[in-house]
Parts: structure tokens; C-alpha cells; sequence
């Protein structure tokens, strides 16, 4: 290598790996092994105090995701990562590192629904309470602080819509708390939007989405920017605090600008026991190889589908942040230059009939409830995934009765079009 710094589609394909110094496979192998053994009992005990860093069992740890952690750290700009099996888990993980029952954090109305559910209900059961606020009114975050407040949490791209978040004015409200600002950037890819450059403390991710890109792997990552310090306020004691599993050590103090994702894998990983698959790392490391190709098509595609829908006398009005005279399309040219990703939604004049009648009718696109598939996806919130909602409340959700999204993938935009056009006419 010289001294240039790798751009983003070299470190998508090798930040974290090399050869495999064994056997010299050039791809990263699946290391499909729960247990790794010690050098001996010196090893073993330097291990087990978090004096040596070092492979012990898989739920802690493998070199399969570690090469993973790795890579998704080098593309967000972090200092460390940690794998686990699922988006969801990576938000448990990441909370149970911050609040004590009785705490608070504030979250973004606008959120993928079961990130919404789960801080509503299980959150709730471990007595960590959610605060909503309204990222289309910054200073609702401000107004939601209070002396019990942990975390501010956003999405940088925002289900259901799309729509594009204020990163920096909400980060410039957690630094004046002296709260993290957690970043979910499942919709965006680091390819898209990079929000510890915005000044986020923590990155998340569902690999199952846009990383790992296929379809076909659940796994979940938690960033640590570095950013933090947990020290200072004496409300972070899981980081501040003596360790008494770990001989008193303090996480903070040892492992300074990574200490979150230390964390996060020696406490969190360890007794709540969410790990990834080595075999799904494999596949979402497989996808990351063409993160930035394939997500850049993604958002080209979802432009020239949004671009027709707005044309189409079917549609009432199409939210997509990449189009010129979306609300968020100031924010996408600041946040998202290079396109707003592939997800948003759109309404049909037909209402609620209308929207069944059109997944009932594609083709090529998949009616099911996920995002970020090579293949292109589409629901109907109101009959599907928001049905238990009133009207009202759906509306409030952003999962009105006429409200479709979309999920655009990578087939040729004509067809993807075209699909679309024949199940409207249907
Ligand atoms: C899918 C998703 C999650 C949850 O991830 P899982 O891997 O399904 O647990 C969280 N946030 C966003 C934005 C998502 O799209």
C-alpha cells in the first residue's frame, strides 16, 4: 500500500482482512467453531480478565465477524464494532450499556415500526423509558431532555418516508445534554450518509438490509465512534465503574476511545448472548464487497421510479427525498449527496382499495415486509404492518390508507417501471 488513504470500494473489500495466515485462503473463511483453545493457563486467565484480547468462545467473538466488525468500523469512520444477530439485538445490546431501569432516552417518532414497538413495550418491561420527539421540529429534542435522559436516537434516513433527519442540529443537542447520539444508518449505508462525521457517538446497523444487500442474512452491528467520554458525568456507571467480573477494572479508563464496543461485547454480547452466526458474517461480508455499486444503483433506480410516479395521474404525491422539490431534498443535497437510497413512499388517489389492489397486482416486485433486497419491494402499511392502528393514528405513523412504500432494487429501472405502470392500470 502508499501512504493514500483507501477510498470507500477498497475498504468494502478488504478493511479488516488478509490471506488466512493457515491455509492462505484468499477469502475470508467461515471459521464454524463455538470454542477456540488457549495457548495454556496463563493464556487462558489473561483472556478471561480482559488482559489480552484474544479468541474464547463465539458468543463472544469470532474471526469471521471480527473481520466484519472491522470492515463496517473502517466504512463508518468508527474506532471499533460489534457484530450481533440482529438489528434489533444491536439496539438492545447498545441500551443495556446506558440506562438503569428508570432511565430515559429520547427517540425519533419517525422510526422503522419495530424499533418502535420494541422501545414502546419490551423496553418498557426492563424500565427503560422512550421519549418521543419529532425530527421535523429539532427543538422537540431539547424540549424532551430531562436530568434522566441517556441517549438520543435517530435514524439517518427515516422509515417509513425516507425522509432525511437533521444529523448535526440534533448531535449539537446531545453534546450540550452530554448524552450520546445514536445513529440507526440501516436505510443509508456509510455509502450513502456517514453520521459520525455529523457527530454521532454510536452507528447501528440491520446488516440484514442494505449491507448485507441480498436478502438472505439477519445480523445486526453496533459502531463506537470514539467520541464519547463516558467518565465525565458519572451517568454512565457500566463504562465509569469498577468491573467486579473483570477484577475491578474500569471499561472507560482501560480501553479509552473504544471502550463502548468493549462494552457492548464483554457485557452486553456476553450475558444477553445475541451473537451472530459466523456463516450469516460471511454472507454479509460477501455483500459489503459491492456496497458502494450496488447502493449507488439502488438510489439511481428509486430516483427514476420516483421521478415517474410523480408523473402518474394514479399517484397524489410522492415523498422521495432525492427529488427537487421534496421538503427533505435541502437536507438529502447536504447529507446524502449522492443519492437518498431506495426506500420511500407514495400516495394513491384510490386510497386504501387502491393500495391493496396494486401489490395484490405486481409482478416483479415482492409484496413482503422487509427493505434494502437486490429485489424490488413493496408494501401497503395500512393493510399490512399498521393494521392494528386506527386510521388516525396510522396517518400520524406516516402509514396513511393510500400510503404505499417501496423498496426499489437492482433490476433494469424500465421493467421495475413497467411492473408498476401494468398494476396501476390493473
Ligand atoms: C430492519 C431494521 C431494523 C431491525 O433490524 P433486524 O435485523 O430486522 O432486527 C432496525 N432499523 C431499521 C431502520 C431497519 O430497517
Amino acid at each position: 500500500m502508499t501512504d493514500r488513504l483507501p477510498g470507500f470500494s477498497t475498504l468494502s473489500i478488504h478493511a479488516g482482512a488478509q490471506p488466512d495466515p493457515t491455509t492462505g485462503a484468499r477469502s475470508t473463511p467461515i471459521y464454524q467453531t463455538t470454542s477456540f483453545v488457549f495457548n495454556d493457563a496463563d493464556h487462558a486467565a489473561s483472556l478471561f480478565g480482559l488482559q489480552a484480547f484474544g479468541n474464547i468462545y463465539t458468543r463472544l467473538g469470532n474471526p469471521t465477524n471480527a473481520v466484519l466488525e472491522e470492515r463496517v468500523a473502517a466504512l463508518e469512520g468508527g474506532t471499533a464494532a460489534l457484530t450481533v444477530a440482529s438489528g434489533h439485538a444491536a439496539q438492545v445490546v447498545t441500551f443495556h450499556a446506558l440506562l438503569q431501569p428508570g432511565d430515559e432516552f429520547i427517540a425519533a417518532r419517525r422510526l422503522y415500526g419495530g424499533s418502535i414497538n420494541q422501545f414502546n413495550h419490551s423496553f418498557k418491561a426492563f424500565g427503560w423509558n422512550v421519549v418521543w420527539a419529532d425530527t421535523d421540529d429539532v427543538a422537540s429534542f431539547e424540549r424532551a431532555l430531562s436530568p434522566k435522559t441517556k441517549a438520543i436516537f435517530i435514524e439517518s434516513i427515516a422509515n417509513p418516508g425516507g425522509t432525511i433527519t437533521d444529523i448535526e442540529a440534533i448531535a449539537a443537542i446531545a453534546r450540550k445534554a452530554g448524552v450520546p447520539l445514536i445513529v440507526d444508518n440501516t436505510l443509508a449505508s456509510p455509502y450513502l450518509v456517514k453520521p459520525i462525521d455529523h457527530g454521532a457517538d454510536i452507528v447501528l446497523h440491520s446488516l440484514t438490509k442494505f449491507l448485507g444487500g441480498h436478502g438472505n442474512s439477519i445480523g445486526g452491528i453496533i459502531v463506537d465512534a470514539g467520541t464519547f467520554d463516558w467518565s465525565k458525568s458519572g451517568k454512565y456507571p457500566v463504562l465509569s465503574e469498577p468491573r467486579p467480573e473483570y477484577h475491578g477494572i474500569k471499561l472507560h479508563e482501560t480501553f479509552g476511545n473504544f471502550a463502548f464496543a468493549i462494552a457492548a461485547r464483554v457485557i452486553g454480547l456476553r450475558d444477553l448472548g445475541p451473537a451472530l452466526s459466523p456463516f450469516n458474517a460471511f454472507m454479509i461480508l460477501t455483500g459489503i464487497e459491492t456496497l458502494a455499486l450496488r447502493v449507488q444503483r439502488h438510489s439511481d433506480n428509486a430516483k427514476a421510479v420516483a421521478e415517474w410516479l410523480s408523473a402518474n395521474p394514479a399517484v397524489a404525491w410522492v415523498s422521495y427525498a432525492g427529488l427537487p422539490g421534496d421538503r427533505y431534498h435541502n437536507l438529502a443535497r447536504k447529507y446524502a449527496p449522492k443519492g437518498a437510497g431506495a426506500v420511500f413512499t407514495f400516495g394513491l388517489k384510490g386510497g386504501y382499495d387502491a393500495g391493496v389492489s396494486l401489490v395484490s397486482n405486481v409482478k416483479l416486485f415482492s409484496h413482503l415486509a422487509n427493505v434494502g433486497d437486490t429485489r424490488s419491494l413493496i408494501i401497503h402499511p395500512a393493510s399490512t404492518t399498521h393494521s392494528q392502528l386506527s386510521d388516525e393514528q396510522k396517518a400520524l405513523a406516516g402509514a396513511g390508507v393510500d400510503v404505499v412504500r417501496l423498496s426499489v432494487g437492482l433490476e433494469d429501472k424500465e421493467d421495475i417501471i413497467a411492473d408498476l405502470d401494468q398494476a396501476l392500470k390493473a
